[in-house]
């Protein structure tokens, strides 16, 4: 019986469990994945648990991404570059290993939906928390001629800009993000903002090109009121639940080394969790 889990705080909303269940079934793995809540004081004990317990691995979000790292025995280097482990191996000789999928799982998914974005303009994130420097990473490495950052908090996009960017990111301060818009072709909320329960984002996509793409990574709801707008205005859009799924997918190849994707029924099933 394989074992794999998700740790967090809170963790009763997670959609993991749904989505790598659905993955051990459909590979014909006797498997189990579960959400174990941590709370933060606990995250040792809760380590020590998994390894002893036969897990082959786990997920880790939030608050634990970054503190987990004093409990692994490697880390991969792009998870260092990011301060952050969204994925453990747990090696068959309890050696830990941490990885991070989170900017894979983004640039997977574009790809896949949008594979024509334009890549001959910037691209611009907003936001500048966890999700936006797996974002950053992962756009930096897509060759587009810059990626613009802006932030509520300016200094914490120029973070990002000064330890991913490589020369390649450049920092829009938060009260001018209207006008980077306009030379966009990506435009990539990674801010909590249009999360159920959170105000919608503000941008005016007044002055979009019409082949700018908008991809929210937000989940809940699927449909955000920057997604809404912008299919509105014929843009292309991307919601948040490939990468979600993509991110879950590069895990459960580091664990069991099976490559699974986002099949039609899996959206199905996750939508329906969601709405
Ligand atoms: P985080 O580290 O807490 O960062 C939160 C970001 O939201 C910061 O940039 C913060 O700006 C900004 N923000 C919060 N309240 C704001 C406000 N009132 N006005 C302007 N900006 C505000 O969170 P995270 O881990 O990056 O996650 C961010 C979002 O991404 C969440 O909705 C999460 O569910 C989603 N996410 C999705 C996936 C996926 O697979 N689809 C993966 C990871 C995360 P300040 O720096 O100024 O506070």
């Amino acid at each position: 019986m394989k074992k794999a889990a998700v740790i967090g705080y809170p963790i009763a909303q997670s959609l993991s469990p749904v989505i790598h269940n659905h993955w051990f079934e459909q590979n014909g793995i006797e498997g189990n994945y579960e959400a174990i809540e941590v709370v933060p004081e606990e995250l040792g004990m809760a380590v020590e648990r998994l390894k002893t317990e036969g897990y082959s691995g786990f997920n880790v979000t939030v608050p634990h991404k970054t503190d987990i790292i004093k409990y692994l025995d490697k880390v991969a280097p792009l998870a260092r570059q990011m301060g952050a482990v969204n994925t453990v191996k747990i090696a068959e000789d309890g050696t830990l290993s941490g990885f991070n999928t989170d900017g894979i799982g983004l640039v997977k998914h574009l790809k896949d939906i949008v594979p024509e974005y334009p890549k001959d303009k910037p691209a611009l994130i907003i936001g500048a928390g966890g999700a936006a420097r797996a974002a950053a990473l992962g756009l930096v490495n897509e060759n587009l001629p810059m990626v613009m950052i802006t932030n509520r908090t300016r200094g914490k996009a120029e973070a990002i800009a000064g330890d991913v960017g490589r020369g390649r990111m450049t920092v829009v301060d938060w009260k001018t993000r209207a006008q980077a818009v306009a030379a966009a072709g990506l435009i990539v909320n990674t801010t909590v903002l249009g999360m159920a329960g959170q105000p919608a984002l503000e941008l005016s996509l007044d002055h979009a090109a019409s082949d700018t793409v908008v991809y929210d990574i937000v989940y809940k709801p699927l449909e955000t009121e920057l997604l809404k707008d912008a299919g509105e205005r014929g843009l292309k859009t991307v919601d948040g639940l490939g990468m979600l799924v993509h991110q879950g997918a590069a895990a459960f190849k580091i664990w069991f080394g099976v490559e699974v994707g986002f099949d039609a029924d899996l959206r199905k099933t996750l939508e329906a969790k969601i709405t």
